[in-house]
């Protein structure tokens, strides 16, 4: 079949046919499959027909080996229990995706890895951490302050301390950022988001361009299961096929969401690293120059204020998780422990909607919920 080069291309075409010679994937559910003359039978656990369709692709997008997974954090168990081990050290930064922190204090210290927290804004705080560590991850932009990290200065700081790099790229895509090219040994991402886009798939993919690598993280995931099953594999590639399309729009919507913001009175404060305010904004320009992203967060007066501008959407929708094909806004301090985000941030994953209906529904909502404050404020006075 035709080898498309442009990842537009590749993602629409695809790198397999169905040997129907139907137009979507082939989707074989079998578990088990009969033995090719006098070898092994393939399993479930270890040969998934479609999942493996999908990770050709994914693979191809960064001119990598990919592994698929059962989510993103499927991908990460496999991944630290492939490189860590007891008395081995990770390097884990102290701000990000939050549930990194809680594998790591609940299960990983637990199985006696040594956890090493860094301050991402710290280049020393992250060298010191990665002096004789086994892994290092960071996370860019992260989750949900929008704070970049400079993968290549990453790459040498972590390799120069004896460790692997791993990048968490979700917020990312592989058509924004390619952290491999910049020296990153594994590329990991919630396929649950951009990459389905869809908010109805649970799927995780790590990128590696080392054969051994992949090979030992396909070998823990047939041993613990992480599979990724071929339902949602199909749903996955399906997901996949319009990719290009939704992120540049989310990207263009974000921004434009992102200036307004900035200028609103209300708001306090606007994380997008695309303004050119913001402190990474130099780095954005030089690590993702196609655009920063879909998601930004925001900043209302107060924890109050900005319950009631989630509470106070029409067209966005109130609900955890990003990258869909939907805007979702969420008061991040109601699922993290305090003091780790501010109490009136609230993190908007930007989707497909009109930029200027979107723009409306966010004045109305922040106007509903600091008008009340105001409110309040005067009865209390
Ligand atoms: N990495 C980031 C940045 C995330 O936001 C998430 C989920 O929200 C994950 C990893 C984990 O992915 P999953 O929910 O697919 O397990």
């Amino acid at each position: 079949m035709l080898r498309a080069v442009e990842p537009d291309s590749l993602l629409v075409r695809g790198l397999a046919d169905n040997p129907s010679r139907g137009l979507s994937p082939a989707l074989d559910r079998s578990t088990t499959f009969e033995n090719a003359s006098g070898g092994t039978s393939p399993y479930g656990r270890g040969h998934a027909p479609v999942a493996e369709e999908a990770e050709t692709l994914l693979g191809a997008l960064e001119d990598a080996g990919a592994a698929v997974f059962a989510s993103g954090m499927t991908a990460w168990t496999c991944i630290c229990l492939a490189v860590l081990g007891e008395g081995a050290a990770l390097a884990l930064p102290t701000s990000g995706y939050y549930s990194l922190e809680g594998f790591a204090s609940e299960i990983l210290e637990r199985f006696g890895v040594e956890v090493r927290r860094y301050d991402a804004r710290e280049r020393n705080d992250f060298r010191r951490a990665c002096e004789g560590a086994a892994l290092a991850i960071i996370e860019t932009p992260s989750n949900p302050l929008l704070t970049l990290t400079d993968i290549a200065r990453a790459a040498d700081d972590a390799h120069a301390g004896g460790a692997l790099l791993c990048c968490d790229s979700t917020f990312a895509t592989p058509l924004l950022q390619r952290p491999l090219d910049l020296g990153a040994d594994l590329a990991w991402q919630s396929a649950t988001k951009y990459l389905a886009g869809h908010s109805d798939v649970l799927a995780g993919v790590v990128t590696t361009r080392d054969d051994d690598l992949r090979a030992r993280l396909v070998w823990v995931r047939r041993s613990i299961g992480g599979v990724l099953a071929p339902d949602p594999a199909w749903l996955l590639l399906r997901g996949l096929r319009t990719l290009s399309v939704r992120v540049p729009r989310q990207v263009a919507s974000a921004a434009e969401l992102a200036r307004r913001l900035a200028d609103h009175p209300a708001v306090r404060a606007v994380h997008y690293p695309g303004l050119p305010g913001h402190p990474d904004h130099g780095l954005a320009l030089r690590q993702m120059p196609a655009g920063c992203g879909g998601v930004l967060a925001f900043e209302l007066p107060d924890g109050a204020s900005a319950g009631r501008c989630e509470d106070g959407v029409r067209l966005a929708r109130c609900a955890t998780s990003l990258g869909g094909f939907e805007t979702l806004i969420e008061r991040r301090a109601r699922t993290e422990p305090e003091g780790r985000v501010p109490e009136g941030l609230l993190r908007l994953s930007v989707g497909l909607e009109d930029v200027d209906d979107l723009w409306a529904d966010l004045t109305q909502a922040i106007a509903g919920a600091v008008a009340r404050a105001d409110a309040v404020a005067t009865t209390e006075r």
